[in-house]
């Protein structure tokens, strides 16, 4: 997923289209968003060249700083700019909306960076309430890490398994939509796959190929029918010494969520949380019908640009091996491993998953990659609401592939 790597956690307030007359034709439909939707000249706001050709000197007070510079003085027919500024003058009346701006925040956080990019009018307001998305990041983070030693997740591995261990609220929640989504996969998402990512870390390190002993013991400790959730207690047990979780396949959709959720719950609606390659997104910008997201995809290339989708009010992530993989022998392993096999996937490969939730698109991503692509292709189809669009070499070429409802654009759909 494009998720540009900006500088650490600087507010930039600027419009977001650049040159003179994309802004101006984003200022006319963006900053006065109320004027869309009240007015029902709103096709002829959408020509603000031809609008401001004819508006007389008087009729332009509260646009007249949207006029975009260095543009030709406006040749005027006053009956015609009469006309214009009796039908305008009521749309105008409701157009005094605060001036949206955007800003965009981002932060090094779960191994990655996380950006907000968010419309608003009150930039203090808008940084402290990126300020607060963040520090739920790092403190979803603190529970979920399988890096720190004291997060709650690697207590729970080193006690859960004598007793049922009390978890958090979040702890809890992302574990019972872990279990969720292994069942829709049969185990192809997992999040008890901890041993084996362990075991392949160490073969990315040593740049060798796990022993087979090394590879049975840790296949046999993955199984999530062994993780135990008491929902009333809201405890976990882990039926078995050794388990190990990893959350690395649905913890940062999970944070991507709750960020989103924090941000909107403060009013900032028009925002989007991109959490590495997760990203959740409400509503619309202004004067826009969604955000524009580009997808990474391993075929593209010189002559096949990344496609890009348009999406608001939802969430979509993308799982490949583009970044992270093991080269053992010539052969490359993804950071994607089959439970059943416990091997890392080979050749590369992308899956792109659109849903209601980053949490779910997150997981199902990475359960649909291990998944044959028709089995991947029905569970998406059978879920309300869940798209899916993968990419496969095959040879020396790609192979694509899209569900019923994956939106139109991207090369084979
Ligand atoms: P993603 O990039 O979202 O596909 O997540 C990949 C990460 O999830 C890996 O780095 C592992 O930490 C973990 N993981 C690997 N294979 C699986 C699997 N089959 N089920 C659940 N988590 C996995
Ligand atoms: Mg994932």
């Amino acid at each position: 997923m494009n998720s540009t790597n900006d500088t650490c956690c600087e507010a930039s307030g600027s419009p977001a289209p650049s040159g003179p007359m994309r802004s101006f034709r984003f200022l006319i439909r963006g900053l006065h968003p109320r004027l869309l939707t009240v007015c029902p000249f709103g096709a002829i706001l959408s020509r603000p060249m031809w609008v401001f050709r004819y508006l007389p000197v008087g009729c332009t007070h509260g646009y007249s700083r949207l006029a975009p510079s260095g543009h030709p003085a406006p040749r005027r027919s006053p009956l015609l700019s009469l006309a214009f500024c009796l039908i305008l003058l009521p749309c105008g009346l409701f157009a005094r909306g605060p001036l949206l701006k955007r800003h965009e925040y981002s932060l090094p956080r779960m191994g990655t960076i996380f950006r907000i990019e968010l419309y608003s009018a009150d930039e203090a307001a808008a940084s402290k309430a990126a300020e607060a998305a963040f520090a739920r990041a790092e403190e979803l983070e603190q529970i979920m890490s399988n890096y720190r030693e004291d997060s709650e997740l690697m207590r729970l591995a080193r006690e859960g398994a004598s007793a049922p261990f009390p978890v958090s609220s979040d702890l809890y929640d992302v574990l019972s939509k872990s279990i969720r989504i292994s069942e829709l996969s049969r185990g192809a998402f997992d999040v008890t796959v901890g041993p084996l990512v362990e075991l392949w870390r160490k073969a990315r390190t040593m740049g060798r190929f796990p022993d087979a002993s090394e590879l049975a013991q840790a296949k046999a400790l993955v199984d999530c029918r062994n993780l135990e959730l008491d929902a009333t207690r809201r405890t976990v047990f882990l039926k078995r010494a050794g388990m190990k979780l990893d959350l690395g396949a649905i913890g940062k959709g999970y944070a991507a969520d709750q960020m989103l959720t924090l941000l909107q719950s403060r009013g900032f609606r028009q925002a989007m949380v991109v959490a590495g390659g997760e990203v959740a997104v409400g509503a619309p910008p202004p004067g826009e019908t969604g955000w524009r997201v580009a997808l990474e995809t391993p075929d593209a290339g010189p002559g096949n640009p990344p496609c890009t989708l348009l999406l608001h009010d939802a969430a979509v992530s993308t799982s490949g091996d583009s970044k992270q993989f093991v080269e053992v022998n010539g052969k490359r392993y993804s950071h994607v491993i089959d439970p059943s096999t416990g091997l890392g996937l080979e050749g590369a490969a992308s899956t792109t998953v659109i849903a209601k939730e980053a949490a779910t698109t997150d997981a199902l991503g990475t359960a649909l990659s291990v998944m044959p692509v028709a089995d991947g292709i029905r569970l998406a189809e059978s879920l309300s609401g869940v798209a899916v669009y993968m990419v496969r070499q095959v040879g020396n070429g790609w192979k694509r592939y899209a569900s019923r409802g994956f939106p139109a654009g991207c090369p084979g759909r």
